[in-house]
Formats: structure tokens, C-alpha cells, sequence
């Protein structure tokens, strides 16, 4: 049996966590499999996708800046056609298929820290209206949600979130957010704000509903001053490193055949790497 190959593909892409996590259910689960990193640049990505499989893989993971080139070049889901951009490449019978796997990572995420989250559930607030927005959004569609209230530093880009999702998301400006937070039951964060290396991220969020669920996609640090702030508030919180997690689930069952699980050791194993960092 010939060695199955999956690889993250982005520029730069050195310090993808996603080796760590592959290689640990590879070893975990023994199978005959291997991750790893390719840094390509913008230039080279078609013709490196184009020959994904003459490099030897099976399918792959892509990240930054390639996931809109990816939705291109590959043939994608519904997931991925209604987030606009792909993160997970497979072959099904030599066509180069693709999904948005940052939709159940999400929604995984969620779920996790308040399992049934979405029955109780009728309105969420996001800030930031990049390209992950546009998953966590179709991953509440999904779900049910009624209204998702999109804030953003740059008002037309909420406006573009209204115009692909349609009349249940309602932008907002930055300076909304006091308004929007009061009661609100759900709050997640999608901008890079927060994060290592970026400004801060201030929002007041001592108005939420007490039973609110708040979600920060960054996770270096772990947690974000915006978790840690909520947890000390008693909110339930859904953290970046469990979306990291669970989008990572599909995409491996597509490569190497089996559904691996996200467990507490797996979390444990990379929160200890993003402490370094
Ligand atoms: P993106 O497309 O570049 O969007 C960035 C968002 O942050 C935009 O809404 C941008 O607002 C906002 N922003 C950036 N700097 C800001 C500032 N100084 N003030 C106010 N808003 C600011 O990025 P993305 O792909 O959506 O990723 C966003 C974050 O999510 C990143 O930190 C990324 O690492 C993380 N992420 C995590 C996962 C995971 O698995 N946990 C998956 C994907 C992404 P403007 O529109 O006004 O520029």
C-alpha cells in the first residue's frame, strides 16, 4: 500500500499548526499517511493545483491567500459555493473537488461549548466581514439563526455580506456594536483583532444576555483577552483553536478514509504549542 499524501498549501504557510494536528491522528489511528507544508506563491498556485496529484497528494488544506483561487480551480460544494471560497481539496474519481470545512469548524466550535446553542438561539452578532465571516454566516443560516447582525470597520463590506446572504443578515457600522450587544445571545468575533501582533479588540460586552454565548476565531493567544473577559463574566465561550479542530475533521476522513476525533489531549497538544508562540 502506497503512503497516502495531504498537504496546506499558503504564502506563507511555515507555521501552519495543521502538521501537528494531522500527524497526531495519523499516528493516533496508525494509518499509512503524511501532512505537510507547501509554500507556494500566488504565481505558482494554478499550476501547482492543477498538478495536485503528480506532486503526490491526495488532497489538501488552503490557506491563506489562495482559498478564493482554490474555489476556482476546483469543482466545489454548495458549502463552498455559498462561502465563496474553498479551504479543503479532494479527489472523488480524478476530479478535484472542493469544500469550506471553516463552516463546521465553526459551527463545531459552537457547539461544543454550548451544545444546543442554536435550538435557543434567534439573533447573532458578528464583527468583522472578511472571508471567514462569510462561513460562520453560512454555518448560522444553516443553523437556523433569524438575524445576524454583521458590524465592521468598513460599512460596505457588511453591506456585501447582506448582498451574497440576503435580507437575514443586517450590517451595521463599528459604532453600532453598544446597541447591538445589549441582550444579545450571541457574539463572535471574526476580525483579526485580538490576535498576536494586532491592535486590541475593545468592545464592552457586560450588556450581553447572561446566558450569552461568545466565540473568538483567533487563537494566538489562547484565550484572546475578549474570551478570558468573558469568561470571567460567567458567558459560555467557543474558542478559535476547537474551530481549528473540527475543520479539520472532514478533510481528513476525505484523504486518509477515517473520521478522527477532536478530544482534550489533541486541544491540550496545540494549545502548548500556540503557548510558545
Ligand atoms: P480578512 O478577510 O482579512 O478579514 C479581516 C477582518 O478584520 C475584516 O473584517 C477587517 O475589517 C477586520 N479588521 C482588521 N483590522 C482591523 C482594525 N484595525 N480595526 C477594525 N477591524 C479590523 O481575514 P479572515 O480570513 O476573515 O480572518 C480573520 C481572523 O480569523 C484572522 O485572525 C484569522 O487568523 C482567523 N481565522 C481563524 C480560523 C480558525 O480556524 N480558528 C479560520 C479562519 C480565520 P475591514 O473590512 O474594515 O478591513
Amino acid at each position: 500500500m502506497t503512503t497516502k499524501r495531504a498537504c496546506v498549501i499558503g504564502w506563507p504557510a511555515k507555521h501552519s499548526r495543521s502538521p501537528k494536528l494531522h500527524g497526531y491522528w495519523i499516528e493516533k489511528y496508525g494509518l499509512d499517511g503524511d501532512y505537510r507544508i507547501e509554500e507556494v506563491t500566488t504565481d505558482d498556485f494554478p499550476a501547482f493545483i492543477m498538478n495536485l496529484a503528480g506532486h503526490g497528494y491526495v488532497g489538501c488544506n488552503i490557506t491563506m491567500p489562495h482559498k478564493d483561487a482554490a474555489f476556482q480551480l476546483s469543482v466545489p460544494d454548495d458549502r463552498a459555493k455559498g462561502v465563496g471560497a474553498s479551504n479543503t481539496l479532494y479527489f472523488d474519481n480524478g476530479v478535484l473537488r472542493s469544500t469550506n470545512t471553516d463552516v463546521e469548524g465553526a459551527m463545531g466550535a459552537l457547539d461544543q461549548a454550548s451544545p444546543g446553542w442554536d435550538k435557543h438561539t434567534k439573533s447573532a452578532v458578528i464583527m468583522g466581514a472578511g472571508g471567514a465571516c462569510r462561513a460562520v454566516i453560512y454555518g448560522l443560516i444553516e443553523r437556523g439563526i433569524e438575524t445576524i447582525h454583521v458590524a465592521n470597520r468598513t460599512y460596505e463590506k457588511a453591506v456585501d455580506m447582506q448582498t451574497r446572504f440576503g435580507d437575514r443578515v443586517k450590517p451595521a457600522h463599528w459604532d453600532d456594536l453598544p446597541k447591538l450587544l445589549a441582550g444579545a445571545k450571541l457574539l463572535i468575533n471574526t476580525t483579526s483583532l485580538g490576535m498576536k501582533g494586532q491592535p486590541p479588540l475593545e468592545v464592552d460586552i457586560s450588556g450581553l444576555a447572561p446566558d450569552a454565548v461568545v466565540c473568538d476565531i483567533i487563537y494566538v493567544p489562547l484565550p484572546t483577552p475578549l474570551l478570558a473577559d468573558a469568561k470571567a463574566r460567567g458567558f459560555k465561550t467557543a474558542n478559535g483553536l476547537d474551530m481549528l479542530l473540527h475543520q479539520a475533521v472532514s478533510g481528513f476522513e476525505l484523504w486518509f478514509g477515517k473520521r478522527p476525533e477532536v478530544t482534550r489531549e489533541l486541544f491540550d497538544l496545540l494549545a502548548a504549542d500556540i503557548a510558545k508562540a
